[in-house]
């Protein structure tokens, strides 16, 4: 990771917090603590203040912090790690530190807000404070995001032969997994959903032991992990044939999907690009068949902000990556989702995924 990256995220940082009247930070989601300094691992905190940058870790991490994190100073917390942090916080006079409650659990949280109460450290929630800086990317991680956006297409098109007759949905996962890895990447961003005819209709299916038919819709969503950054994609191929019924709704979702990614500019609102993809689904008669959102951002995580979605109120800027994935489900039937990667780019959408989609290109086998 690049110092100058590094400083210029601790800089917006502190912007927030002195808006925020804030002493200092304790970012604790390990997404946020690589964001801001660089560290792979896991199990460590940041406490930040308007001069100084601590690393809180224990004994596993030391030597990898200090090598990865050379802005911070480390500090063992000695297995201690909530004592730990209300000391540090105390000795660099810390009276209001911001946190983020949805980063710890019920039993964390208690525990953290008893040892800042003993040293009279004020907390403070700030949801999202640290993680909304995540939201719009620098030119390094659209590039980390492309990366793992053509290793998920090599993927897909290494993967695309073993979909014939009798293949089970799991050997499939299988086959995926250990091809990203012998790429060089991390590995899948998540479990792939592998999802094979009636399956399709569960829109988080866990891939199991249906066997492939002729005539089934096969509903890929996968991503992979590179950097730290991650892709996610979806595409639903049909074997031999379409079946009619599919192939109205497959025209539906994809026309959808083309009116979101039309709406997508900076200054355009996430509830106006859901809204412009959801009419279309609604139009024709498959409303409640849609029932998550149209979208979200990716980065170091797979769901990050901002949400496309009818309630959010969020509002797309220059640089935001997200995923525009409409979906009509039918239980019992089946479904059919289209997901890819897009880049708000100044004059609009920027699709980064070029996996093909036009009906005629999602026959396969046969
Ligand atoms: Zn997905
Ligand atoms: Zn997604």
């Amino acid at each position: 990771m690049r110092k100058k990256n590094l400083t210029r995220r601790l800089s917006r940082l502190r912007t927030q917090l002195r808006r925020k009247k804030l002493d200092a930070m304790l970012v604790i989601s390990q997404a946020n603590v690589r964001y801001l300094s660089g560290f792979t691992g896991d199990g460590s905190r940041l406490l930040i203040t308007q001069t100084d940058a601590l690393f809180l870790t224990d004994f596993r991490y030391v030597e990898q912090a200090e090598a990865e994190c050379p802005g911070c100073k480390v500090v063992d917390t000695r297995r201690e790690m909530n004592k730990t942090t209300g000391r540090e916080a105390w000795k660099l006079g810390v009276r209001r530190l911001g946190f983020s409650p949805e980063a710890v659990s019920l039993a964390g949280a208690d525990a953290l807000l008893e040892t800042l109460r003993e040293r009279r450290v004020e907390p403070v929630r700030a949801p999202g404070l640290a993680t909304g800086l995540r939201a719009v990317k620098e030119p390094g991680e659209v590039a980390a995001i492309r990366a793992c956006v053509e290793a998920a297409e090599e993927c897909l098109e290494h993967v695309r032969p073993y979909l014939e007759p009798r293949v089970r949905e799991l050997d499939v996962v299988a086959e995926m997994e250990y091809f990203v890895r012998c790429l060089g990447f991390d590995g899948m961003s998540f479990r792939p959903i592998v999802a094979f005819g009636p399956n399709s209709s569960r829109c988080h299916h866990a891939p199991g032991r249906q066997r492939l038919k002729a005539g089934d819709p096969v509903l890929i969503d996968w991503g992979v992990r590179g950097d730290g950054y991650v892709s996610d994609l979806t595409r639903t191929f049909f074997h031999t044939t379409i079946p009619p019924r599919f192939e109205r709704i497959y025209r539906v979702v994809l026309e959808a999907q083309r009116r979101g990614i039309q709406r997508i500019r900076p200054g355009a609102t996430a509830a106006e690009v859901d809204g412009a993809a959801r009419r279309c689904i609604e139009r024709a008669g498959f409303g409640r068949r849609f029932g998550h959102g149209l979208g979200h951002g990716i980065g170091l995580q797979v769901h990050e902000g901002p949400s496309l979605a009818a309630n959010s109120n969020a509002v797309l800027k220059r640089g935001m990556v997200l995923t525009v994935e409409p979906g009509i489900y039918i239980p019992g039937f089946g479904g059919v989702r289209i997901e890819d990667d897009v880049l708000v780019a100044s004059r609009g959408a920027r699709v980064l995924s070029s996996v093909p989609k036009r009906l005629s290109e999602v026959v396969i086998g046969g």
